[in-house]
């Protein structure tokens, strides 16, 4: 029984559905969406940022042949098979599909709305070029499986999607909908329970104990699962020491600076001491190098904190207050006015820059980063869309484009185990591209001008699926 069960989660573990979806399957919901849909295409005269950490190259010509990448070069000599449909791209620059690491199904809003977006969520990742992702905790998992099983037989659009299970947490854990381990013994029953029906991932919260959390851990990786966690209680060096894959969201969970953590235990108010962290000291340098010892990733959430500091971000998005139902429009704005008002209120914008920089010195100390979107806080940060904002907030906090790009296409890959299949424009892996009018490599925000979405060799209309969810995200 156990080998079955390994086997099923490796074929979910790459994120692929177990046969090939036959495009005649798709269901006319989703053909609704594509605009481009034939056997071999060729993108031309196309600026390509491929992921790799490469210098953008201009005029290059990219040819699609069913689901796969077969080439990438000059236009000037590309070999353009007979009878491809060639889409002339000049002014418009081609990036991979990224992978967002940390992108929920489900939304939080002001006024303590949590709501599984089951349709507008994976609209909302593929509109905005978001190709893969892995859902870092599930308020409904049946609910999020049953939306991988749809958008995986065609019968809606999405991205590919790595499951994980419920949250896992400690007693007195602060949603009521996580498991709240209270044995190792439960904590093993709870992860073999969950990779069964198809989990890949687990995510920890932050009152998890050092005793459940390891046992969950142990069982996961028996079972070629992966754990990741937003914590709390248990410091950054303690979950290396535990075995954790990747940690979630930074600076401001990472409790072990403050001299009044205790064992086991949340301390609180920790977050607005982190002012002062030097991040030269040796207690920072002890975190980096046993992350970047141990291949432990970090998984930035920079659109989810932006959106709790007073007048951030600087500019409202009007694809999301159109996106928004209005109920939540109602709400979101008026928590933002009400913390621009108060300026205790929220976070500060010292706070952020400081959780940029520990994020840029783990980077430059040579640690893994990758991104996500966490769709929840204020309800600020949408799904997709705050992907989108994830690549300027990059830039702010000291990347260069090209470096952002790559944290958030082939760097999510790698920690997801499928850098071989996609995450970069690279001959030979799967057709997940995205078309941007413009050139971000030079004026970051025009990675909002995504005009087509390639999953799987298919061009979807990135207007098309976000006009779908006009005034809806925040109820279905
Ligand atoms: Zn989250």
């Amino acid at each position: 029984m156990r080998h079955i069960v390994i086997a099923a989660g490796l074929i979910a573990s790459l994120g692929l559905p177990a046969a090939a979806q036959s495009r005649k399957d798709l269901s006319l919901d989703v053909r609704q969406y594509i605009t481009v849909d034939a056997p071999v295409v060729a993108l031309t005269h196309v600026r390509v940022m491929d992921g790799t950490g490469a210098a953008p190259v201009d005029d290059q010509t990219i040819v699609i042949e069913g689901n796969l990448i077969t080439s990438v070069g000059p236009a000037g000599s590309a070999k353009v098979p007979a009878g491809a449909k060639v889409i002339d791209l000049t002014g418009h620059t081609v990036i991979p599909g990224l992978v967002g690491m940390h992108d929920h199904i489900h939304y939080s809003a002001a006024g303590w709305r949590n709501i599984n977006l089951s349709y507008s969520s994976p609209r909302l990742y593929l509109a905005s070029g978001v190709t893969t992702i892995r859902t870092a905790g599930s308020l409904v998992p049946y609910e999020d499986m049953n939306v991988k099983h749809s958008i995986d037989r065609g019968e809606s659009p999405g991205p590919r999607m790595h499951l994980s299970g419920p949250y896992i947490s400690g007693p007195h854990s602060p949603l009521p909908v996580m498991a709240e381990l209270d044995s190792p013994e439960e904590a093993r029953r709870v992860v073999r329970y969950w990779a069964e029906e198809g989990a890949t991932w687990f995510k920890a919260y932050t009152t998890i104990r050092r005793a459940e959390m390891k046992a969950a851990i142990d069982e996961a990786h028996r079972l070629g699962l992966k754990v990741t966690g937003h914590l709390c209680s248990i410091g950054y060096r303690e979950a290396v020491e535990l075995g954790f894959d990747n940690l979630e969201h930074g600076l401001f969970v990472n409790t072990e600076y403050d001299p009044d953590k205790k064992p086991d235990l949340c301390p609180t108010g920790s977050v607005p001491k982190l002012i002062d962290l030097d991040l030269n000291s040796a207690p920072v340098k002890a975190t980096f190098q046993a992350l970047i010892e141990h291949h432990i990733a970090m998984t930035s959430t920079l659109p989810v904190l932006e959106a709790l500091v007073p007048n951030r971000p600087p500019e409202l998005d009007p694809r999301m207050l159109e996106a928004m139902y209005p109920a939540v429009k109602e709400g979101y704005l008026k928590a933002r006015d009400l913390m621009a008002k108060n300026p205790n209120a929220g976070l500060s914008e010292g706070l952020l820059k400081k959780a940029m920089a520990y994020e840029f010195a783990f980077y430059k100390a040579g640690g893994m980063l990758a991104a996500g979107v966490d769709n929840t806080g204020n309800g600020g940060a949408l799904a997709g869309l705050g992907d989108q904002r994830n690549f300027e907030l990059f830039i702010e906090m000291g990347l260069t484009p090209v470096q952002a790009l790559q944290v958030m296409s082939a760097n999510g890959a790698k920690v997801l185990g499928v850098y071989d299949k996609l995450g970069s424009v690279t001959s030979g892996k799967l057709a997940d591209l995205v078309v941007i009018k413009g050139n971000p490599a030079v004026t970051p925000r025009d990675i909002r001008n995504v005009t087509l979405v390639f999953k799987d060799g298919l061009g979807y209309d990135s207007a098309k699926l976000l006009a779908s969810v006009k005034g809806i995200v925040g109820l279905r």
